[in-house]
């Protein structure tokens, strides 16, 4: 978007706000606001959504109030600074957290859920974050940690909600990075001495799909995209740490114009190549939960070598990549007000989280209680979150219980649980965690761990670090 005349008066606001006031790297402070305008533009949001990013900071930290902003700039862009000040707010009262109060134990998915009711508000927290993320290192150690983890544990998921993929991976990169820099840099090397050795091979497949395509007169591009450091940790885990089964460090990506084609560029590298049958993925028919779509194969050439190919139309690539940012004006505004203003009866499934987002914090804003563990549940599916009594967030997969709590913490406060309390009560080792429960490991010097434990456990992470315990005890004394 070229600079409005209105945008050109909020870059003056934020300067004459934030005038003389420094950021930890020693830069002027107007830094940050700019670049999160500029992530903002480059993102294609709407002129309202780039002057709150402009603004973002302004009431919680100069003498600029709400009242000015919307006196200047009109009731949404107010609506939308005053809603990442309140998460902000929220987050740094959470961060000090240290006690049990009810009210102050609501964790930050339950105030990005209920400050989302207009989902820019959080696409302009994910700008903030990132710019924050990209500058991290002018931070103290302690800090840069905390952060890092918070940005992996609670912004990429969001991102990845929003199916902002570009925004998600990069979250994760820099996140990884500051967390296990020795394990990232490893990881880093791995990949890059394992691409250089195949690349001639796969570049020779890339040619031969290409002829082919070319002869059939399709239209097409191509490019390869070499799996992030963050991912492939994370795949590793669950192939135990063996790469060779890692086939898709290096997928090729073939992008074409529309649906009927991409299975039909399946269909004509299969004739090319031998298809791994348990491998081949139609995201297109049955699309991933955040909408992602896409076809999946991975093939054998000739030359042993395994390569992942990708098959997704141009509009399906766009999503993937830039997600709901990139689509949002065109599409869900236009949907979500359709159905706001009861035009349209139900929303697409892919966006009923949208509406439950807007449900919620209308309950929320008349003063009702909402049933945050459905809404969060439906919105991180798969895990859930837990505290430790100090605040920290831990994320588990859902139907975890208190041990596996107790072994992601430490193997030793694993070893030695004596009991558990949940939210203040005490507890059985096979009470599944909730969402936003406060867990708290109790401990004894002359514990050891059992056998029978493995009963009260449900990730591998747990089970692999109680049989390297009892790997090291004298038979008699595990077989409780
Ligand atoms: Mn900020």
């Amino acid at each position: 978007m070229t600079k409005t005349p209105k945008i050109e008066k909020a870059i003056k606001t934020a300067t004459t706000a934030h005038e003389g006031q420094l950021r930890k790297t020693g830069e002027a402070y107007i830094i940050h606001p700019l670049a999160v305008y500029k992530i903002l533009e480059s993102w294609n949001m709407d002129e309202d959504t780039l002057i709150a990013g402009l603004l973002h900071d302004a009431v919680e930290d100069t003498a600029l109030t709400l009242g000015e902003i919307e006196r200047d700039f009109g009731k949404n862009v107010a609506f939308l600074v005053d809603g990442v000040t309140k998460l902000g707010k929220a987050r740094s009262g959470m961060r000090e957290l240290d006690t049990y109060l009810p009210e102050t134990r609501d964790n930050l998915m339950k105030l990005l859920i209920a400050l989302g009711a207009d989902i820019r508000v959080l696409i302009i927290k994910l700008a903030d974050r990132l710019h924050n993320l990209r500058t991290l290192s002018a931070l103290p150690p302690a800090k840069q940690r905390k952060i890092a983890r918070e940005s992996l544990e609670v912004f990429a998921p969001l991102a990845d909600r929003l199916q902002m993929g570009l925004t998600r991976v990069e979250i994760e990169e820099i996140s990884f990075s500051y967390l296990d820099n020795k394990r990232f840099d490893y990881l880093k090397n791995l990949t890059k001495t394992r691409l250089s050795s195949a690349k001639q091979n796969l570049d020779a497949a890339r040619l031969d799909v290409e002829k082919i395509l070319k002869k059939e007169g399709i239209k097409f591009k191509s490019d390869a995209r070499v799996k992030s450091i963050y991912s492939l940790h994370k795949k590793l885990a669950k192939h135990n740490q063996n790469i060779n089964r890692i086939y898709d460090l290096l997928a090729m990506r073939f992008i074409v114009d529309d649906t009927t084609t991409c299975y039909l560029v399946l269909g004509l590298i299969h004739s090319l190549f031998t298809p791994m049958p348990d491998r081949i993925k139609d995201y297109i028919a049955t699309p991933k939960l955040n909408g992602y779509q896409s076809l999946h194969t991975t093939v054998i050439t000739p030359t042993e070598q395994i390569v992942e190919f990708q098959i997704r139309t141009h509009q399906m690539h766009d999503f993937a990549e830039r997600g709901l940012a990139a689509s949002f004006h065109y599409n869900e505004q236009k949907l979500t007000e359709d159905y706001r203003a009861g035009k349209i009866a139900k929303l697409p499934t892919n966006l009923l989280w949208i509406r439950e987002l807007q449900e919620a914090s209308v309950a929320l804003g008349a003063g009702k209680k909402i049933d945050a563990k459905k809404l969060k549940l439906n919105l991180f599916s798969d895990k859930i979150f837990v505290y430790t009594p100090k605040g920290d967030i831990i994320d588990l997969p859902q139907g975890a219980l208190p041990l596996d709590f107790a072994y992601r913490i430490h193997s030793e406060i694993g070893n030695r649980a004596m009991g558990v309390k949940i939210n203040g009560k005490m507890s059985d080792f096979k009470t599944p965690l909730k969402h936003g429960d406060i867990v708290e490991v109790i401990t004894a010097k002359n514990q050891i761990p059992r056998e029978s434990w493995f009963q009260k456990l449900f990730t591998a992470h747990a089970r692999q670090k109680l049989r390297q315990q009892l790997a090291k005890l004298p038979d008699f004394s595990r077989k409780k």
